[in-house]
């Protein structure tokens, strides 16, 4: 299965991610913490990345492009992927094409995960994120068991800079311009899985489930 998650900052995309990618035995591939992962270790593409996503703003395509075109390659041709973050913009979703065409793979399920933008900005404000494995936890909704320690791996939480009101209203307004007229591109290319996240995260995984699971079948039946 190769699927893509779509979804405003702060929609829970990255937790139903991880969930999705056990479920269905797929790789999970966020460009956020590809990018994350490099600024912590400094490199080239880190410190070319770092002043955008600070700001909230996009990195620009040919570093996000090639950054994505080298991890697919990097699949196993029976390994499937969850793309969470990427594509952001059409020009980036026509570039995936591309690069999929190029791989001789398909796109099984474009996912967007729909909220409302007063619920995301309350969800943004309680989130913390562990510097070692990425876990996200949230102190209203899901607070870790332990203060600023991570249930997964004992790592130190902390508060994206990009999480912080002056930024995530940046980043919402990005999403709307840049990011949610592809939720049509997907809708006109018949494999759009939308879902709401308004409800608790285990509701809206079971719906979610339902619904991928008719995806998965349907890929079954055409072999
Ligand atoms: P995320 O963790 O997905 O919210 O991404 C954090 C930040 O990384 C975004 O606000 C952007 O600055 C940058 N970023 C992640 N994915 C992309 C992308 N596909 N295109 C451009 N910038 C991206």
């Amino acid at each position: 299965m190769n699927f893509i998650i779509l979804g405003p900052p702060g929609s829970g995309k990255g937790t139903l991610a991880k969930r999705i990618c056990k479920r269905y035995h797929i790789d999970h591939i966020s460009t956020g913490d590809l990018f994350r992962f490099n600024i912590k270790k400094k490199t080239e593409l880190g410190k070319l990345a770092v002043s955008y996503i600070d700001r909230g703003d996009l990195v620009p395509d040919d570093v996000t492009v090639g950054m994505v075109q080298q991890r697919l390659s990097e699949l196993a041709p029976d390994e499937g992927f969850l793309l969470d973050g990427f594509p952001r913009t059409t020009e980036q979703a026509d570039a995936l094409a591309e690069i999929l065409t190029n791989l001789d793979r398909q796109l099984d399920a474009a996912i967007n995960v729909c909220l409302e933008d007063d619920v995301i900005v309350g969800r943004l404000k309680g989130r913390r994120v562990c510097r070692n494995c990425g876990a996200s936890f949230n102190l209203d909704t899901m607070p870790p068991k332990v203060f600023d320690v991570c249930d997964e791996c004992g790592g130190e939480l902390y508060h994206r800079e990009d999480d912080k009101p002056e930024t995530i209203s940046n980043r919402l307004a990005v999403y709307r311009e840049n990011t949610s007229p592809l939720i049509k591109y997907y809708e006109d290319r018949d494999i759009l899985v939308s879902i709401d996240n308004a409800g608790a995260p285990e509701e809206t995984e079971a719906a979610l489930f339902v619904l991928l699971d008719q995806v998965t079948q349907r890929a079954k039946n055409r072999k």
